[in-house]
């Protein structure tokens, strides 16, 4: 049986972390609480890390029941974790309803940069990447993307707050544009994570009109777009959803951004051994990249069980950047994290649960 697409939205169940100052001081209003209440409640849930209503001692126990009995807080259950030598710790959450997501906490460098899912699973199948390969389950709520990036801010302790948070795990964040647009804003948001726009990073495959509608929507977050390929027809080969739109339009729509947000756009690469690593490919690459203000991230790629595509070796991906700035670009590798576990997207959750334990602990 074919789902219609509301099979695919994400629960209604409104829960704290979908809430702005302004819904939450309607609601308690509602109930004639006073206003100063949204504050104590969201100081607890976002700067003192509560995890439930009944520590939020400040409030009457007849409020914090009635919070607990209506407005879900914590929605997820940790049911995985792998730690990396590198500290890379990703966690798999599983909600009510038994779907699964994935959240990565990615330090070094000064950073602590959550790296979270926008959907379980994705529609958009590219065939290097473990996230597609079973379609999109359903939607995340607004909610439920917040609440990855707490979740991992509770590996950072109580002193630490996260630096960065990237949408790059499971799911196409602009295939979800609500919901994200709504999780960046509280992340973003003085009242919630504090976290500056310009340390959040939205990464998509392309989606070129919500790519113009985020512009339009002023907010100075970083906009990643994965091209992965130098030609339409290469492109099309990886990407499925790159039949829709030609790499001209994309560049029409990144230039759009940059125009709007003044934020220049990060071009994505994976680099595959032997599929878009040659010096043809690199000095393509560099003629896009060159033709608006583009910054390029080279990815080498993370071999998946049961794909056919292979990590380039060191001197190739060496080559490929060398290439590059030699034609003028601004680019640099992204140093893999976490080899040692599960770490390209959605590998954890295609292991299952059951399956997963704590593997190896950072010295
Ligand atoms: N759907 C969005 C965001 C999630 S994927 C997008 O595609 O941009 C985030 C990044 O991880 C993308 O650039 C994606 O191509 C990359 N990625 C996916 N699988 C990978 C793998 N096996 N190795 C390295 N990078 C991978
Ligand atoms: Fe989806 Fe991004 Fe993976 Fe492509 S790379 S399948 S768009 S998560």
């Amino acid at each position: 049986m074919t789902e219609s697409p509301s099979d695919k939205s994400a629960p209604t169940v409104v829960g704290l972390f979908d809430h702005t100052p302004d819904s939450l001081r309607d609601l308690l209003s509602e109930w004639k609480e006073p206003a100063f209440r949204v504050s104590q409640i969201l100081r607890w849930a976002y700067v003192d890390g509560a995890t439930e209503y009944d520590a939020m001692t400040n409030l009457s126990k007849s409020l914090r029941e009635k919070l607990a009995d209506r407005v879900p807080f914590y929605q997820s259950k940790i049911a995985g974790e792998q730690v990396s030598k590198d500290g890379t710790t990703k966690r798999l959450l599983a909600w009510g309803d038994g779907a699964t997501s994935e959240c990565v906490l990615i330090p070094g460098d000064g950073r602590r940069t959550a790296c979270i899912s926008s959907q379980v699973g994705c529609p958009v199948g590219c065939v290097f990447c473990a996230s597609g390969l079973d379609g999109l389950v359903r939607q995340l709520t607004a909610g439920q993307i917040v609440e990855q990036a707490m979740r991992i801010r509770q590996l950072c302790g109580d002193d630490a707050r996260l630096s960065n948070v990237v949408f790059m795990g499971l799911g196409e964040p602009l295939a979800n544009y609500s919901a994200t647009i709504q999780a960046v804003r509280t992340i973003n948001a003085e009242w919630g994570l504090g976290i500056g726009a310009r340390k959040i990073t939205v990464s998509t495959v392309g989606l070129e009109n919500q790519m113009r509608r985020l512009a339009d929507e002023k907010l100075q977050i970083t906009l990643a777009l994965s091209l992965h390929a130098p030609t339409d027809e290469l492109r099309r080969e990886l990407i499925p959803w790159a039949d829709r739109v030609s790499i001209n339009a994309l560049v029409e729509a990144a230039k759009y951004y940059f125009d709007k947000t003044g934020r220049e756009v990060t071009l994505e690469y994976i680099l595959i051994g032997g599929v878009n690593d040659s010096t043809a490919h690199a000095h393509s690459l560099a003629r896009i990249s060159r033709s608006m203000r583009s910054n390029v991230n080279l990815i080498p790629y993370n071999p998946i069980d049961g794909l056919p595509y292979k990590r380039p070796t060191h001197h190739a991906v060496q080559d490929f950047l060398a290439t590059l700035v030699a034609d003028g670009v601004n680019a640099h590798v992204r140093v893999s994290r976490g080899l040692d576990i599960d770490s390209a997207c959605g590998q954890l959750r295609r292991r299952g649960a059951d399956r997963v334990e704590i593997t190896v602990r950072p010295s």
